[in-house]
């Protein structure tokens, strides 16, 4: 589908931005907290395991947990210090997890141990695959799930375009826009690994039309021997979901159930592919991640380059919060979730810290009326899902039927339609809530 010229999908959102104060602020490098909270399970999959002990004094990039299994990443050191315990800290979820708590030592600096480079010439997709692997890779536009898993092709499969998702079209977010701005070669570095690990032949950088600087900086560096073009697609929400984009940019359908490969297509998040970029030349694993700290409650926003572990209080400590501050979501408030706890720590799947005073909070917690019909949800929902009927059958706590009759599991939590209510009906919490009922009672 085109909109003024521009590849788009049919129905979704406009949520204001919100990205104005945020988006011309460059990178800057956030400190060491006193201690490093680091989860095992920072990724969908099985949790790291840890390979230090209590008093162990470990540098900053060296292994401190290792992959348990093929679908689990290692964790690095982000800080040079002493491993202070390994016991259960909070996590975004309300249920605590194992973690590496660790004591930066005074005066830590950024320099990383290194390990064996992986390079480019030369190495095999496997090889590639594994480096990934190694370097605790994870997609870090939020959904933390391995990207070596994620890239590896099945058997009789094959991918003929990689799609670099730099769309960003979660308001308040700009880590992607900031990545795209600083780091082209490592963008650039990326593509080239990601594409000989794949086997795709193209790839196209998705950029939202409300980030024209980024597009225009990525299309004049564009590398001559690198198959790649940069699209500038319309903003609405949720643009950067992968399927909307492989619609959009591809013409194909992922079908439900289904994932991009099954369409000869790859999507890897634009932060995900710097990483790459950025440390398999090295052999180094990843120990921080760009954060963008904003929100109506954030004194001092911005784009920070945040130490992996950093306690959310001491986050929020650092840029200042005022006092007002009621709620504060990791990730956006679209697709984020609100934290439980400020014991929480900033991990790889973090891409936003968004705090909001009590008066904006209330405007989303607002009362509660019943459905009028007015069909806004179904006219909003990417997934063509009926949002109004599957939100009656919540409210029975009819789970099955919503799956089998109502294409439940196609609903990937956009919240569009929450967003649209005049009821405001938490229809995307209920489906949610709705979806993990369904897996557990399959699950037998
Ligand atoms: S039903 Fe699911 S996919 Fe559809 S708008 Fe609501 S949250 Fe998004
Ligand atoms: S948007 Fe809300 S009120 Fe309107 S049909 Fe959907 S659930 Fe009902």
């Amino acid at each position: 589908m085109r909109l003024l010229g521009l590849k788009t999908f049919r129905h979704g959102v406009h949520p204001p931005e919100e990205k104005s104060e945020t988006r011309d602020l460059p990178i800057r490098q956030f400190p060491f907290a006193p201690v490093l909270a680091i989860p095992l399970s920072q990724h969908l999959g099985r949790p790291s395991r840890p390979v230090v002990r209590d008093g162990e004094k470990v540098t900053r990039g060296q292994c401190i947990a290792e992959a348990d299994g093929d679908l689990s990443v290692p964790m690095h050191a982000p800080a040079s210090g002493r491993i202070v315990r390994v016991a259960p800290m909070p996590s975004i979820s309300g249920r605590m997890v194992d973690g590496i708590f660790l004591e930066p030592q005074p005066g830590s600096t950024q320099e990383t141990l290194e390990g064996e480079p992986c390079p480019l010439e030369g190495s095999s997709p496997e090889e590639i695959l594994r480096a990934i692997q190694d370097a605790g890779i994870v997609g870090l536009g939020g959904a933390a799930f391995p990207t070596h898993i994620k890239l590896r092709i099945p058997e009789g499969g094959s991918a003929d375009a990689l799609i670099i998702n730099g769309a960003e079209c979660e308001p308040y977010l700009t880590t992607d826009h900031r990545v795209m701005l600083e780091q082209r070669e490592d963008v650039f570095t990326g593509i080239r690994y990601v594409l000989a690990a794949s086997g795709a032949e193209r790839a196209i950088i998705a950029v939202e039309a409300n980030k024209p600087d980024a597009a225009a900086h990525l299309r004049e560096g564009l590398p001559g021997d690198l198959p790649v073009s940069v699209e500038v697609l319309p903003v609405k929400y949720p643009q950067g979901a992968e399927k909307m984009l492989i619609g959009a940019l591809l013409g194909r359908k992922v079908p439900p159930g289904r994932l991009p490969i099954d369409v000869h297509a790859l999507c890897v998040n634009v932060a995900t592919c710097a990483e790459i970029g950025r440390l398999l030349p090295h052999g180094r694993g990843i120990q921080e991640r760009v954060v963008t700290v904003t929100g109506p409650a954030v004194r001092r926003k911005g784009n920070y380059r945040v130490p992996i572990g950093t306690p959310l209080r001491f986050l929020l400590e650092q840029v200042g919060v005022s006092d007002a501050v009621s709620r504060v979501f990791l990730g956006g408030p679209m697709m984020g979730a609100a934290a439980s706890s400020l014991d929480i720590s900033i991990t790889k799947g973090t891409s936003g810290v968004v705090a909001f005073e009590a008066s904006e909070a209330e405007r989303t917690h607002q009362r509660v009326y019943p459905c009028i019909r007015c069909g806004y949800c179904v006219d909003a929902c990417p997934m063509f899902l009926n949002p109004a009927q599957l939100g009656v059958l919540a409210r029975n706590e009819e789970f099955e039927r919503m799956a089998e009759e109502h294409d439940l599991l196609a609903c990937f939590e956009c919240g569009s339609c929450s967003f649209v209510c005049p009821s405001h009906i938490p229809l995307v919490q209920s489906f949610r809530m709705a979806k993990a009922a369904v897996r557990k009672a399959r699950a037998g």
